[in-house]
């Protein structure tokens, strides 16, 4: 394994965000109020601009921007949902598996009901 005090590429780097983004949704509150919901679209307008991996950003917005795609922002739920289709497009572009977003919030949240993370 190669020493990890070295700069990330861009796997390392979509692992640690994928990490933060859906915890970022797992601790967002149920029913967001209007402010929270302003600062979490201006955040993700933001992050779709400033993500150092240029074309994995560009791709990013591009998707974000299309009709029906816009970030779901009015609480808990919508959010880690919309969070869990945007990662399974990536995951769809890069050929891997497609995540079950029925389960995001067992992977990001509560552990798995098999008790594994307890
Ligand atoms: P990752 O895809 O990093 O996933 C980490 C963990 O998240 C998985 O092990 C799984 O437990 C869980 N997970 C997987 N899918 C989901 C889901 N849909 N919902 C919830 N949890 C899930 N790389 C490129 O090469 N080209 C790109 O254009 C590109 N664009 C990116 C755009 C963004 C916004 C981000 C954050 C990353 C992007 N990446 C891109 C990186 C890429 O998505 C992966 O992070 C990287 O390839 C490492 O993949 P991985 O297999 O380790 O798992």
């Amino acid at each position: 394994t190669p020493p990890t005090d070295c700069p990330p590429d861009v796997e390392d780097l979509g692992r640690s965000t994928w990490t933060f983004l859906h915890t970022l949704s797992a601790n967002y509150p149920s029913r967001a109020t209007s402010t929270q919901q302003t600062e979490m679209r201006q955040f993700l307008t933001l992050f779709s601009r400033l993500y150092p991996c240029w074309t994995c950003a560009e791709d990013f917005r591009t998707w974000m921007g299309t009709r029906g795609n816009e970030p779901r922002v009015e609480g808990r739920e919508g959010l880690g949902r919309w969070m869990c289709e945007a990662h399974n497009e990536v995951n769809r572009k890069l050929g891997k598996r497609e995540f079950e977003c029925a389960r995001w919030e067992e992977r990001w949240r509560s552990g798995w009901r098999d008790g594994r993370c307890d």
